[in-house]
């Protein structure tokens, strides 16, 4: 038994033929998986139902189930998915002009313990595995086409590295979801073996670095992750990424007020950046999360003072918004609500 989603396009037709089931099937079974999007194997009529029923034993489709989806008043909407052994994680889905992206997790929690993310705030309970992950996006999918996917949800992904780039290289393919390499963003806490392994690929997924300090004393005090790979280690391993692929690498560092969002961390900031080429910035208003009261949104003009002094340093900056705030799609929170049992 070998679940669907976990088999790339080119694999299927060797995997059929190791269970002595017709491969010429095989561009079929693509069609049905990743043109119609079936949720069970009955659904692919266009195969006859003694085939579907091998199909059913030998390659099941995982079960993602919505349990709750929240919308937020700008159109992000929320899901929890399910998975067979009661474990959930969240997908936020964010229109945009011209786009719908689809923000996925990796992780059932996070074992990276931020202390401003909702997500660490319970550890980690498992990694998902690549079948979960499509099962996920397929869960979006269903909703609209996504022209972008950003692994910024629950978990990380090189803490997960195997199934989450299995997983991708699987949305990615021709023959599968055929969504674009450029169009799907890893985002990492700074793992640092991970970004040797991801130049290696040869493929040209996004990557963004969360960084949110300049200077390992904050930065090990915000996250935990800084202490086994401090700045030492991980700009140079983000200067060698960009070196050998060639591809940016953008920071992203979350605005907290009275916390990281001084001048000087602004000026540390572009010096910290411009060891790294071709690296930009985005910075985020923090998204309040309940376990830290203490974690303040900044002011605009807090924002804009931080622009300004990247801008002098020649470091390409962008200010984004926060999405989704009335749908408690800020980083983790629905499934902590969940998780608490706390009524809607
Ligand atoms: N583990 C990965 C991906 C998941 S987090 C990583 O750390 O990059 C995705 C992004 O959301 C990260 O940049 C993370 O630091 C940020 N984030 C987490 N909690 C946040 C909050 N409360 N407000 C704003 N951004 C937050």
């Amino acid at each position: 038994m070998k679940p669907a989603w976990s088999i790339l396009p080119e694999e299927w037709k060797g995997i059929l033929s190791e269970k002595g089931l017709r491969s010429f099937r095989a561009d079929q079974i693509l069609h049905s998986l990743y043109r119609d999007y079936i949720t069970n194997w009955d659904q692919a009529t266009t195969l006859p139902k003694d085939f579907r029923e091998a199909l059913k034993t030998e390659f099941p489709l995982t079960s993602a189930e919505t349990l709750d989806v929240s919308e937020s008043s700008d159109g992000t909407k929320k899901l929890l998915i399910g998975f067979a052994d009661g474990n959930s994680v969240e997908t936020v889905l964010i229109p945009a002009t011209g786009r719908f992206t689809q923000c996925i997790s990796t992780q059932v929690g996070c074992g990276m313990g931020c202390a401003f993310c909702a997500s660490g705030a319970q550890g980690v309970v498992r990694s998902l595995t690549a079948d979960e992950i499509v099962a996920e996006y397929m869960a979006g999918r269903r909703l609209g086409e996504i022209t972008n996917i950003v692994v910024m949800g629950m978990g990380e992904p090189f803490a997960n590295y195997d199934e989450t780039m299995r997983a991708l290289k699987l949305i990615n393919a021709g023959k599968g979801p055929n969504l674009g390499a450029r169009h799907i963003t890893i985002s990492t806490c700074g793992v640092v073996p991970g970004f040797e392994r991801l130049a290696s690929e040869g493929i040209q997924f996004e990557l963004s670095v969360s960084l949110h300090a300049p200077n390992d004393e904050l930065r090990s005090q915000l996250m935990p992750v800084n202490r086994r790979w401090p700045l030492d280690e991980l700009l140079p391993a983000c200067a060698a990424y960009t070196n050998r692929t060639k591809r940016v690498i953008t920071f992203e560092y979350t605005v907290i007020k009275d916390v990281n969002d001084s001048r000087e961390c602004a000026e540390e900031l572009a010096r910290q950046v411009r060891r790294v080429p071709m690296a930009k910035v985005n910075l985020i208003p923090l998204s309040p999360v309940s376990h830290r009261p203490d974690f303040k949104t900044p002011d605009d003009s807090t924002m804009l003072m931080f622009l300004d002094v990247l801008m002098k340093h020649h470091v390409q900056t962008m200010l984004r918004r926060s999405r989704g705030k009335d749908a408690d799609a800020a980083c983790g929170q629905l499934r902590l609500r969940h998780v608490n049992g706390v009524a809607r």
